[in-house]
């Protein structure tokens, strides 16, 4: 690189005038005494304001180019957002997982880390650009991908310029279960933690969906006499956000769209519900009713709808309000 490039790069990355840029030159060179010339001066200073002129920059995949299946990904992104952990029980192992929101100006995507590399999250400042190394990705239920690293990946801090994604904190206008009352409804987003395996299916009227009574002559609808039962599904459990956990209900459609079935996948797995689903650990943008259960006098979270978190949609929840 020529000494007029090498210029024209720290005015770009330090913002500086030409005035200001060839000062520093030539103060440097007299605090050396004059033993540089001009053009190791401009690297020394190159180097101070962080340009990386000596590594070659490695060819990396851009985020919005990324997709599931992945098996060995090098990534540089910007860290926009970076998640609480949470912790949960699976198959009696106790886990925890926690997500961090990247940026890189061409997309979105979620990195999560589990377990161990929890407390990589000590590593990570909001805005921060790391340089990502070992990981691999895997689909997610929307056609996206989220990127988890295997078990020799991990990242450092880099100094790629990489254009400024929202490096804001600030919670989003969703409502943290924490601040949560009484026969209120919301829109929370928040993990599942846990799962209650007990019979989830109940039988219902095939013409009017109500619950049947199961009586001497078979099961019987309260308006359609005794018929042959359909079926629906409740799920209830405990879901986290981090800043507190809440016993939760999911009936029917809720229930469906959490496991991603419909009734009749659901059914074939009759006896075996829990062992074919996957949503102990993963995080949801739940809407519902706060309701108190008066048999066991508690407060629950009744969801109404269920939707994956959708990055892109996060991003544009946290903008709108930072301007806002
Ligand atoms: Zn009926």
């Amino acid at each position: 690189m020529d000494t007029e490039t090498l210029i024209q790069k720290i005015i770009e990355k330090s913002k500086l005038s030409r005035e200001e840029v060839d000062k520093k030159i030539e103060s440097k060179q007299k605090e050396l005494s004059g033993l540089i010339s001009k053009e190791g001066a401009a690297y020394i200073i190159a180097k101070d304001i962080g340009l990386d002129l000596f590594t070659k920059k490695k060819r990396r995949l851009q985020i919005r180019n990324i997709i599931g299946g992945i098996r060995n990904l090098d990534l540089n992104a910007r860290v926009s957002k970076i998640f609480q952990p949470i912790h949960f029980e699976k198959n009696g192992k106790k886990s925890q997982v926690a997500n961090v929101l990247l940026s890189d100006g061409s997309g979105l995507i979620r990195m999560s880390l589990w377990d161990d590399q929890v407390k990589l999250l000590e590593k990570l400042k909001p805005g921060m650009v790391i340089d990502i190394h070992g990981a691999y990705t895997k689909d997610d239920s929307r056609g996206g991908a989220e990127v988890r690293l295997s078990r020799r990946g991990g990242f450092k801090e880099s100094d790629v310029e990489l254009p400024k994604a929202d490096t804001s904190q600030a919670k989003s206008e969703r409502n943290n279960i924490s601040d949560l009352k009484e026969n209120g409804t919301y829109e929370l987003r928040a993990t599942v933690v846990q799962l209650f395996e007990s019979g989830p299916f109940y039988e219902i009227c095939p013409d009017c969906g109500s619950r049947l009574k199961r009586t001497v002559k078979g099961f019987e609808c309260q308006t359609h006499g005794v018929v042959s039962p359909s079926f629906s599904i409740v799920l209830s459990g405990v879901i986290d956000d981090g800043t507190g956990n809440m016993r939760t209900v999911f009936f029917r459609d809720a229930a469906l769209k959490l496991i991603n079935m419909n009734i009749d996948t659901a059914l074939r797995y009759m006896n075996n519900l829990f062992e074919n689903i996957d949503v102990l650990g993963k995080e949801f943008v739940l809407s519902g009713r706060v309701k108190k259960n008066q048999m066991f006098n508690r407060t629950e979270f009744v969801v109404s709808d269920v939707r994956e978190v959708d990055a892109k949609e996060e991003v544009k929840n946290l903008v709108s309000q930072l301007k806002t």
